[in-house]
């Protein structure tokens, strides 16, 4: 769902007006829309399930929802709006979204937390589900850069310490921001506008001869985001604005006794984490033996920490090349390694971060390291190690957009495919159609135009990025599930041994090449029609030909999609050919060439005389039924033949 960033999220209105205004939004984003319980009568001729009433003022209601939802959207005055979250406000980091809708429903305003609590991407799904404009005052969007805080979100980092507002006012101010990323996706980087305030690395000094390319002084850069799984401490003193991101890169490989408390577990990870002057945001989950599956604490321990629990047998960890196999183990459990082994084996990687270290709790509860001698009476034990991976765990689940773009200009577009587009992480599809959305696209987003002739790997690359988590748009003219990107991305999905649920997969529909040239000629589509592709470049011809001919026999309105390309020049006068032996020479027939778009061309004509018209790979051409007829510049098929015309032919 394309709201469920934002879920639970509350819609407020005070007036009846304001109330119709986010009415929209309880079913396209999902939202519970309240009003004031005076109000409830005058709105009765709304469906009232969508509404919930509230007694009391509204500043009590919104302090109850306040904690408990994700997102707020007002039809309210801004000052009301300003007045009544005042008290409730925290941090930014903790805010929800507040946008703000006038009652008229000309715009969206992100009003309060934009960057980390998503108002500025709430205001732009919303303006597109009502046809509002959005209003962002971030400085970042005026650049077209993603904002400091946010630029690690698609890939799941963590947010670390650092003067988060001095960054953002240094990239706001367009001084120079040198980027030191030691770990984590760098396709962010690819996806910035030319002029952006960013340096990637460290200077070069002393200049090479060949390099023409200047290097930075550093006292030139204001501030540093570094983006590493290094926990860093940042002096208090410097005058260089700095910011951590943590990718989570850390899999912690952990080997316990039967019934180890959580709190050893925690207590010895964050140990070691420490110790390697690592951050705990870092850490992607755990890994250890099947046999730890039903492990209480370190359940308990994942549940609460959002850390996933990954389990593999002992003949899959014994398979794992480690710096400390134990003897013991071995006998005890199958395998000479469970926490090295499983650290390996999780982050697919060769060498530890860190090897084993085995923790006791002394009898005073006090962490006890690799001790000597064995320590009596105690509760349990763990072994820790930690193995870095190549590409960040998201801790998303990722999502396919199959969307339809429609024939032509945004406004052929569906609002629910508008919005989807702007939800995405990613955007994937030929370079023709990403330049008609651009509109919709947003800074931050990783836009992928990929030629024409690669359709294929353009589904794979799109199935990659969602399996990794993030939310992709693959966008297709007309509609995607009609000669369009969506069939071959679920037949690789299938290739792929996919499970039909992750990643998750939503269509959004586009009205088709077919109903676009119907629709600039008239009803020629009245009665039973079929699409035919004309596109030998999938389908045997034999197949194609034995189509049309049926189609043309069984007095089919039919639509012929890719009719003619530079070299495919004979397909159209075969099908021309097989269509005359069953249809009158003047049969009505619509030649629509980029129907919607700035250089469409419309030539009504007859089966007879279609090849005198020129025929591409952007042109539709309908043939008629034996009953539709032209009138004027009309192409109409009568809806039924019980009419006063039912015998005619
Ligand atoms: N998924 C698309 C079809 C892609 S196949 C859809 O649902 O419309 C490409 C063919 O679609 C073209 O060769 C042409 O026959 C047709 N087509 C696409 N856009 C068109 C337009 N704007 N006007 C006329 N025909 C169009």
């Amino acid at each position: 769902m394309i709201f469920q960033d934002f879920q639970p999220l509350a819609a407020i209105a005070t007036t009846p007006t304001g109330a119709k205004r986010l009415l929209p939004l309880t079913q396209a984003a999902g939202a519970n829309l309240w009003v004031p319980e005076s109000l409830l009568n005058s709105v009765l001729t709304l469906p009232t399930t969508s509404l919930q009433a509230y007694a009391g003022s509204l500043k009590d209601h919104l302090a109850k929802l306040w904690n408990t939802h994700q997102g707020f959207i007002f039809c309210l005055a801004t000052g009301a709006v300003v007045r009544l979250i005042a008290p409730l406000l925290e941090h930014k980091s903790r805010d929800p979204a507040v946008v703000v809708v006038n009652e008229s429903g000309q715009f969206a305003i992100s009003l309060c937390s934009g960057h980390q609590g998503g108002a500025d991407q709430l205001a732009r799904l919303i303006a597109l589900q009502i046809g509002a404009t959005p209003i962002l005052t971030g400085a970042s969007t005026e650049l077209g850069l993603p904002g400091v805080d946010v630029l690690g979100v698609p890939f799941g980092w963590t947010r670390g310490e650092g003067d988060w507002t001095g960054v953002s006012a240094a990239v706001a101010r367009g001084e120079l921001v040198q980027v030191i990323q030691e770990a984590g996706s760098t396709l962010w980087q690819s996806h910035l506008p030319e002029k952006h305030p960013f340096y990637f690395g460290f200077p070069e000094y002393p200049a090479t001869e060949s390099s023409n390319k200047q290097p930075e002084n550093p006292k030139s850069f204001k501030a540093r985001i570094w983006i590493s799984p290094t926990q860093r401490r940042f002096s208090p003193e410097s005058d260089l604005a700095k910011v951590q991101w943590h990718p989570r890169v850390l899999w912690v490989g952990i080997g316990c006794e039967r019934g180890t408390s959580r709190q050893l577990i925690e207590a010895a990870i964050r140990q070691v984490i420490t110790a390697n002057h690592l951050a705990e945001g870092a850490i992607a989950g755990i890994a250890t033996i099947d046999l730890k599956a039903d492990e209480v604490g370190l359940v308990e321990l994942c549940r609460d920490r959002h850390w996933p629990l990954c389990i593999f047998p002992a003949n899959i960890l014994s398979t794992v090349t480690v710096p400390n196999p134990s003897a013991v183990v071995e006998a005890e459990v199958g395998t000479p390694s469970v926490a090295e082994a499983a650290a390996l084996f999780v982050a697919q990687c060769k060498t530890l971060l860190v090897a084993k270290q085995i923790f006791y709790f002394d009898s005073e509860d006090k962490l006890i390291q690799n001790p000597k001698s064995k320590i009596q009476n105690r509760q349990g034990a763990v072994t820790v190690a930690i193995a870095q991976s190549k590409l960040e765990y998201t801790g998303r689940t990722g999502q396919l957009l199959l969307i339809g773009t429609g024939p032509g200009q945004l406004e052929q577009m569906t609002p629910a495919a508008q919005t989807a587009v702007a939800c995405a992480d990613a955007v994937i599809g030929y370079s023709l159609y990403i330049d008609l959305i651009s509109p919709l696209l947003h800074p931050g987003q990783i836009v992928e135009a990929l030629p024409i002739t690669q359709e294929r790997q353009r589904a794979q690359r799109a199935i990659a990025l969602a399996q990794w988590g993030l939310t992709v748009a693959v966008v297709s003219s007309g509609d995607c599930g009609i000669y369009g990107m969506a069939g071959l991305v679920m037949e690789e999905l299938q290739a792929q041994g996919w499970d039909g649920q992750t990643p998750g997969i939503q269509m959004f529909p586009g009205i088709t090449a077919l109903q676009a040239a119907s629709a600039r000629v008239g009803a020629p589509l009245m009665h039973d029609f079929c699409a035919i592709s004309l596109s030998d470049l999938l389908t045997p011809w034999e197949v194609i030909e034995k189509r049309l001919t049926a189609a043309a026999q069984a007095d089919f309105v039919t639509a012929l999609y890719n009719p003619r390309s530079q070299t495919r020049t004979q397909q159209i006068v075969i099908a021309q050919q097989i269509f005359l032996k069953y249809r009158q020479p003047n049969t009505p027939v619509a030649i629509v060439r980029s129907a919607y778009r700035q250089d469409e061309e419309i030539t009504i004509t007859t089966l007879e005389k279609l090849l005198n018209t020129p025929i591409d790979m952007v042109t539709t051409v309908l043939i008629g039924n034996q009953s539709t007829r032209t009138y004027s510049d009309w192409m109409i098929t009568p809806r039924g033949y019980l009419g006063f015309d039912a015998d005619s032919e």
